[in-house]
């Protein structure tokens, strides 16, 4: 009996996920999508050195997430166009090499900025762009949204912002949750800085989120081609604290999702 219990629930681990501080799923809301069981991925794939299995693609970008989250895209978008806006996909998954290319371009313009300290300009770089290993965009749950009135752009919001651009941020605000999408990162935690155009499909990335927390080993993402990469060892614990600690909590309330 008891070896029946455990192989149950072997089984259930396999298609649930096995993180010890998993949450489970409350349904709130009855605009709430219907889930999925949560794919499991696997360290490497947390890390983005493999690609999650079943991805597709946006027709219109090119770009791929897991396929709940790449649903619930288009069907904000066709809500979304039915209320004039034409939304972009600027960026769904990214490798960890995608992403060390991205981290090394952020490194390489503060080159001529030699009154930087290393941990400075660290910092500096992680106010824009994960570590390597570490972005929430290697889950294929996260995606960077445009509209067609930003030309595909990816930007802030400023005392000059015109109004429209601001109209199409406070539109998301208002449907994109009822499609599972948080907005993760608000700019007044940890280390990524306001980022109005990054939504995270919360069903599925709060479960990653939490995996990433029991992972015990990140040497496979100290790697000798990313840029401050004996900085980033030396700090790790910071580091990870940092990363972790920018998302922003209300996506984890009830009814967000
Ligand atoms: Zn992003």
């Amino acid at each position: 009996m008891i070896f029946r219990l455990v192989s149950l629930s072997l089984i259930l681990c396999f298609f649930w996920g096995c993180a010890p501080n998993k949450i489970v799923f409350k349904e709130t809301s009855s605009n709430s999508p219907a889930h999925q069981p949560v794919p499991p991925l696997t360290t490497d794939q947390l890390f983005g050195l493999r690609n999650p299995h079943g991805m597709i693609s946006d027709p219109e970008s090119g770009q791929y997430a897991l396929r709940e989250v790449m649903e619930n895209y288009l069907s904000l978008k066709e809500k979304a166009s039915q209320n004039g806006w034409h939304l972009i996909l600027v960026s769904g998954y990214r490798t960890f090499y995608s992403q060390r290319r991205i981290w090394n371009n952020y490194d390489k313009s503060y080159e001529n900025m030699k009154s930087l300290s290393e941990k400075a300009r660290v910092r500096a770089i992680m106010s824009v762009v994960s570590v390597p290993g570490l972005s929430r965009h290697h889950w294929g749950t996260d995606l960077d949204i445009s509209e067609e009135t930003l030309r595909g752009q990816l930007v802030k919001i400023q005392p000059d912002t015109p109004k429209k651009v601001i109209q199409f941020y406070q539109w998301m605000e208002q449907n994109a949750p009822q499609f599972g999408f948080c907005k993760v990162y608000l700019g007044d935690r940890g280390a990524v800085v306001d980022e109005p155009w990054h939504w995270s499909y919360f069903p599925f990335s709060r479960v990653y989120a939490g995996q990433i927390l029991e992972i015990r080993n990140f040497s496979k993402i100290m790697d000798i081609k990313v840029a401050r990469v004996n900085y980033l060892m030396k700090n790790f614990p910071f580091i990870l604290k940092k990363e972790t600690q920018s998302t922003n909590i209300e996506c984890l309330a009830d009814g967000k999702n």
